[in-house]
């Protein structure tokens, strides 16, 4: 499993920054954001150390794919039934501030912070 040393959420990965955890597995862990814009607000991550979607390559479609059937799971787990935002920012001009792939997932009751 490949981390990068100075990546914030390979940190969280590792333990070494404490997260508030609502997945994980062998390949992927998800947690709530630090500064949710909504009610429910978590990031879906590969646990390895992938920078943005731009690093993306074929073998990495059964991972991607992995996360999109997890996050509704997820939601109804939490709590959320009237629909949810995902969205992933990728690189400067697409608002990507953690160069870490990830997945936001947001949802319950409006109005929400942002979004
Ligand atoms: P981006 O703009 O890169 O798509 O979003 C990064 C997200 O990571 C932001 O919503 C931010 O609040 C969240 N974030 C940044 N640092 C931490 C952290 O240490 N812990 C958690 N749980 N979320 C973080
Ligand atoms: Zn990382």
């Amino acid at each position: 499993m490949s981390h990068d040393p100075n990546c914030i959420f390979c940190k969280i990965v590792q333990g070494q920054i404490p997260s508030k955890k609502v997945y994980e597995d062998e390949d992927l862990l998800g947690f709530h954001d630090i500064q949710p814009w909504a009610p429910v607000h978590f990031l879906l991550i590969p646990k390895q150390h992938i920078a943005s979607m731009v690093d993306l390559t074929p073998e990495h479609a059964a991972l991607m794919g992995k996360m999109a059937v997890l996050v509704p799971q997820l939601m109804k787990e939490l709590g959320v039934t009237n629909g949810f935002r995902t969205v992933v920012n990728t690189g400067s001009d697409g608002g990507q501030e953690v160069f870490h792939l990830h997945m936001h997932a947001m949802g319950g009751p409006r109005p929400w912070l942002k979004g």
